[in-house]
């Protein structure tokens, strides 16, 4: 299923791209394997998928540690100060740094083990209360102030839409995420740049890559629904 699956989305990835007049290397897909075990992970990679989302620290360590060295874990959930530690070294990229305590603990922790890390700022462009991020409004001055960051590299921002039955509805909110992102990398920002969009889930990321996502994480479409009753 994994694989059928994979190839379906890989089409409608590609067929988005064209309409955009866009590369479809210009596109990463991530797929979002939380809650589902191993066996489908592997399954993903052995078809060529490479980047995999996840949004609990403790199961990247988990799958991490079971599965190949090559894959790229992302780190896109809310994400604890306490954990920082644990992730700071196992995630490629964290997409979802939404204040400055958070960015200045990774900053510290990413000193110890003297790597640097690669951050995204969420952004809350819906302004839904339910959800984690900043406001657009707010965005500028956070990357700003992350930017002074010794260990810390913003690379973009991402956002989470709100759910819609038509994903026409959250083209205005790519749209807005994209402006903001043009914006920010006019202002030439020292340890800034603006090269990842990471925009679009199962139900829009066709509408995400017209306006502009370079990164989608699409979970339910490849791995089917997820379970939490468990
Ligand atoms: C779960 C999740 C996704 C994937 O959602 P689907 O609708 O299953 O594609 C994408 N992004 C984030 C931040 C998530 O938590």
């Amino acid at each position: 299923m994994v694989t059928e699956n994979l190839k379906i989305v890989e089409e409608k990835i590609a067929k988005a791209c064209e309409r955009a007049k866009r590369d479809r290397s210009e596109v990463t897909l991530i797929a979002v394997s939380k809650t589902k075990p191993e066996v489908m992970i592997e399954e993903a990679y052995a078809a060529g998928q490479r980047d995999f989302g996840e949004n609990k620290v403790q199961e990247i360590c988990r799958k991490k540690e079971l599965l190949p060295e090559d894959i790229r874990w992302h780190m896109i959930g809310h994400l604890q100060r306490n954990k920082v530690h644990q992730v700071v070294n196992k995630a490629c990229l964290i997409h979802s740094v939404d204040s400055l305590r958070l960015a200045e603990t990774i900053s510290h922790e990413a000193e110890k083990k003297e790597i640097k890390v690669p951050v995204l700022v969420e952004v809350n462009v819906a302004q839904e209360e339910s959800k984690f991020g900043v406001t657009t409004e707010e965005t500028i001055s956070l990357v700003e102030e992350i930017a002074k960051l010794p260990h810390i590299q913003v690379r973009g921002l991402m956002t989470i839409a709100p759910f819609v039955e038509d994903p026409e509805e959250n083209r205005g909110i790519f749209r807005k995420l994209k402006q903001l992102s043009v914006d920010i990398a006019a202002k030439n920002i020292n340890n800034v740049n603006m090269s990842v969009l990471s925009m679009g889930m199962t139900n829009d990321y066709e509408v995400a890559i017209e306006e502009g996502a370079t990164m989608v994480r699409v979970g339910t479409g490849i791995f089917g629904e997820r379970d939490y009753t468990k």
